[in-house]
């Protein structure tokens, strides 16, 4: 029984696909899954801690997420001042900080606000207890990928030391492998599940 507890806790932190980076993201696999809105964390998954304005690499996936049609939000946990200027630099219009994830407050207020079904939202994110978990909770798909940066600084370091330990444990449990992207498998068209 405990042993299926267990299990069942460590789902929560499996995400729908793992892929190296933002960059790796399959968009007309999504757009073929019928995903409408991306929900995108901004720290490590599209600048780095000490970047503060986002790459040409950055504007050009927000280019063409907009022009196929998806509805693109940042949803971090930073604060207003940085999100504010990383979202406008990058073109995006729609941002949220402040968002705590991985408690539900604002990705309910998020869903409020764009009316699409759980099974057209997918969240990409570099963490497991902050974004992954925070989707699945919220029963919607998520993308994990790896941390743009491997510096670890302040409270971080406790979020990565826990971090380490869920992963080292779902990798035991055949659940997910730290560093086994997806994308070979997906390469052609995947599907979602
Ligand atoms: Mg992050």
């Amino acid at each position: 029984m405990e042993r299926d507890q267990n299990f069942l806790l460590f789902n929560y932190f499996r995400p729908t696909m793992y892929l190296e980076s933002y960059k790796k993201v399959n968009l007309e696999a999504l757009k073929n899954s019928g995903i409408k809105l991306i929900l995108c964390d901004m720290d490590n998954t599209l600048i780095r801690f000490d970047e503060r304005i986002p790459s040409i690499d950055v504007i050009n996936f927000v280019r063409k997420v907009n022009e196929m049609g998806f509805e693109f939000v940042i949803f971090s946990n930073n604060i207003k001042s940085r999100v504010t200027k990383c979202a406008q630099k990058a073109g995006v219009k729609n941002y949220f900080w402040n968002c705590k994830k991985p408690f539900l407050g604002k990705l309910k207020v998020v869903k409020k606000l764009f009316r699409y079904k759980n099974n057209e939202i997918i969240l990409i994110g570099d963490q497991l207890i902050t974004d992954v978990f925070v989707a699945n909770r919220a029963n919607i798909k998520s993308i994990l990928v790896e941390p743009l940066s491997k510096t670890i600084i302040g409270d971080n370091k406790i979020v990565r030391f826990i971090e380490k330990f869920i992963f080292k444990t779902m990798n035991r449990k055949n659940l997910l492998h730290e560093g086994f992207y997806n994308e070979s498998e997906y390469e052609d068209g995947y599907e979602i599940l």
